[in-house]
Order: structure tokens, then C-alpha cells, then sequence
């Protein structure tokens, strides 16, 4: 599966970087997670990776802030559907609905095409932190190395967020937002960390794990 980030706090030259975070998997279909800040800087990142917004069938959405949902306006067409937690506002609902194929509610743990899961909604403890959906992605096929979890900001708290991934399968790696999240000792026994968009410690993990540790900014493309 192949995955190419669109938007990120960091770019590859060419691209533009703004806080927020969109990255597109070609699976069996082609999955845009999550769409960034702002729909004319998705758009010109889009259209400098050669991307239609037609191209897009599917559109995953973590978690309902401005920085995740914002570029929604350059990708939403009438044949999308589009994945969001079920504790979305009523009218983020009703709006994505007006201009899609179709508007999915994720509450559990399910497979959105063969390959790509969601975690479902998960959030952090019993308090009332945000709700959001973290995507978990079979590696290539036959060589049993596992899955790879994407998320968002990872407001459930990260550790929680691969606990629930392990349903789907072992552990290889993560990529995405980590937010706050300090326990880098507890990324040890992943092969690949991937971290984006709010992740405080970014050079820490870089530096902590050189060997498996992942550059991110929109422009890079990677293979799983
Ligand atoms: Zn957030
Ligand atoms: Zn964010």
C-alpha cells in the first residue's frame, strides 16, 4: 500500500506546510485521512502530487478540529463516502452530507476496505476528551510483519490507541500526530515511527530511534 502525505506542519520543497494533516492510501480504493486546515493549500498540495479530488472514493476523518477537517470543502464530490466518528456535530454531519455520496458513522472497531481498519472512536479514560478514529493498515501481503497505525492528533493518548490497533494484528508502525506523547521507550519494540503534524517530541524520537525513525512532511511518499 502506498501513502503519500498531502498536508503536514513540514514539507518537502515544492509543497506547502501549514499546521494540519492529511495523508492519501492507495489501497484496494483510494482513502483520503483527513484533509488538512485549509482547503486551498490541500488543493494546491492535491495538484502538485497530480491528485484529482475525483480520485478520492473514500475520505477518513479522525477527529472533528479545524485542522483535520478543514480542507474538506477541496475534496468533498458527490461520489465519496465519507467516515467520521459517530460523536460529530450534528451539523458537520449534516454539511459533509450535503455534498457526498454518503456520510459513514464509526463507532466500533471495523474494516473499511480489505486491509484498512479503523480503531473506531476511542478516547482518552472516561473523561469527556475528544472522540476520534485512528486508521490501522495490513503491511504488505505474505511477509507477516503486521500492521501500521495512522492517526490523526492521537488525543486518546497514544498508547491507547495502539492497544486497541493489536485487534487487527502485531504491531509494526506508527505514523501520524502523537500530540503530548512521552513515553518513547514504549515505541522500542516497533520497526517503523513515523511522527507528524502535533508531535511534540519529534526530534527527540528521531534522535532516540535513528534507524527506524521516518522524516514527515507533505511530498514524502512510503510504501507499507
Ligand atoms: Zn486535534
Ligand atoms: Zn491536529
Amino acid at each position: 500500500m502506498k501513502l503519500r502525505i498531502v498536508y503536514d506542519n513540514e514539507a518537502k520543497e515544492g509543497l506547502e506546510s501549514d499546521w494540519g494533516f492529511a495523508c492519501l492510501l492507495e489501497a484496494e480504493k483510494k482513502i483520503l485521512f483527513d484533509t488538512g486546515a485549509s482547503a486551498e493549500i490541500l488543493s494546491r498540495n492535491m495538484k502538485r502530487l497530480g491528485l484529482k479530488k475525483e480520485d478520492i472514493e473514500i475520505i477518513a476523518l479522525s477527529h472533528e478540529h479545524w485542522d483535520h477537517i478543514g480542507g474538506l470543502d477541496a475534496v468533498l464530490h458527490q461520489n465519496v463516502a465519507v467516515y467520521v466518528p459517530r460523536s460529530f456535530t450534528r451539523g458537520t454531519k449534516k454539511s459533509i452530507g450535503e455534498k457526498a455520496a454518503e456520510v459513514v458513522e464509526v463507532s466500533e472497531p471495523a474494516d473499511i476496505v480489505p486491509g484498512v481498519h479503523t480503531t473506531g472512536e476511542l478516547r482518552a479514560g472516561a473523561g469527556a476528551g475528544i472522540k476520534e478514529q485512528s486508521l490501522v493498515l495490513d503491511t504488505k501481503e505474505g511477509e507477516g510483519e503486521g500492521v501500521v497505525v495512522l492517526t490523526g492528533c492521537a488525543h486518546p493518548g497514544l498508547e491507547n490507541i495502539l492497544e486497541a490497533a493489536k485487534r487487527f494484528g502485531e504491531l509494526y508502525g506508527v505514523i501520524g500526530g502523537f500530540h503530548g506523547f512521552d513515553n518513547l521507550k514504549s515505541l522500542e519494540k516497533l520497526k517503523m515511527v513515523m511522527p507528524c503534524h502535533c508531535t511534540v517530541h519529534k526530534e527527540e524520537i528521531r534522535r532516540m530511534y535513528p534507524e527506524k525513525a521516518v522524516w514527515c512532511g507533505a511530498g514524502v511518499v512510503i510504501e507499507i
